[in-house]
């Protein structure tokens, strides 16, 4: 058993005018009845809609709301962050703003956390009503993702939607790197984690901010935020290039030296140009990656810049 006194709510919002009022209704009501202490934390990502003023609206009308307006839009990620940052209950939920993640569930998350004492609750959500190459593409990443990843272990539909104990909140605000995968750091930092399963909801915007390409960038990040295996998997692929290079060439010059044959030229040239360049180009790509990735962290920008607390 463990006392919770208080729960801070974290919803990072980017261009969200049309759900914040009903979520900090239905919040409240959720809440209220289950009899907790709580806070909910709105961030504003750079939104370019009505966000901003609404979360200033509601900061002013309800003491337990409080609003933090980022400079720009730094994403998802970084607004997430800046609303742990600022998270000071005893276990924080960390939510969407577009009624993806519904608030009923959350005193269901709070009791689990009080009757197991876990560090972690997680909501992992199911499939239905996605579409099946979009789900089909999920499995596959998730396989690959897992083969390819030391330390971590992701699972599909566990995302965002989890309440965290303050010591995992301040294990999580301690990793400093700047290309932050919440959903591998998540798992990294271990801690006793516990499971409830819901329906996927149907987002109340037409469509997700997540562009195919996005979540192709986000899938990179993931994989290359955890380890170096893409660099050896390109080195491996390389020796094997060369591997059977060096066979095809000793094989030449046997049939040279038994049969005298002029070495068969230009077919072979061109295919053996093409396939080193290829490697070549791979493997200098998969370099370069973590090249950009080592640029941005030895800059260590800020995550993020707060242009106004509200309510604080
Ligand atoms: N979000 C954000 N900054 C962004 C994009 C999204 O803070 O640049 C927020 C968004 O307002 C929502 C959550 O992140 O609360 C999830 O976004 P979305 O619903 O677009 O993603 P999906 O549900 O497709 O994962
Ligand atoms: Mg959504």
């Amino acid at each position: 058993m463990k006392q919770l006194q208080s729960i801070s709510i974290v919803v990072p919002c980017y261009n969200e005018e049309g759900s914040l009022r009903r979520l900090a209704a239905q919040l409240q009501t959720s809440l209220e009845s289950a009899g907790y202490s709580w806070n909910l934390i709105l961030v504003d990502d750079g939104s370019r809609d009505d966000t901003a003023r609404i979360i200033t609206e509601l900061a002013q009308q309800h003491a337990h709301i409080k609003g933090v307006l980022l400079s720009r839009n730094f994403g998802k990620e970084s607004a997430m962050l800046a609303g742990l940052t600022y998270a000071d209950g005893d276990a924080t939920l960390i939510m969407d703003a577009d009624m993806q993640h519904p608030p009923q569930l959350v005193p269901q998350l709070v009791e689990k956390m009080v009757e197991t004492g876990a560090d972690q609750v997680v909501a992992i959500r199911d499939r239905v009503g996605d579409s099946r190459f979009r789900s089909a593409l999920a499995r596959l990443y998730y396989k690959i993702a897992n083969r390819l990843m030391e330390d971590v272990e992701l699972i599909d539909g566990a995302g965002d939607f989890r309440l965290l104990s303050r010591r995992a909140v301040e294990t999580l605000l301690a990793l400093d790197e700047r290309q932050r995968f919440s959903k591998g750091l998540f798992s990294w930092i271990g801690y006793p984690t516990e499971t409830i399963r819901y329906a996927n909801q149907a987002s109340n915007r037409e469509r997700s901010t997540w562009s195919f390409s996005s979540l192709l960038d986000y899938g990179m990040d993931g994989i290359m935020s955890f380890n170096a295996k893409p660099l050896r998997v390109v080195a491996v692929i390389g020796g094997i290039g060369f591997a059977i290079a060096f066979i095809y060439f000793i094989w030449v010059l046997v049939q040279w030296a038994l049969n005298g044959v002029d070495a068969p030229g230009y077919i072979t040239m061109i295919a053996s140009v093409i396939g080193f360049g290829g490697i070549q180009l791979l493997a200098l790509g998969v370099i370069g990656e973590y090249v950009g990735r080592i640029y941005r962290e030895v800059k260590a920008r800020p995550h993020f810049v707060v242009k106004d607390e509200l309510g604080f």
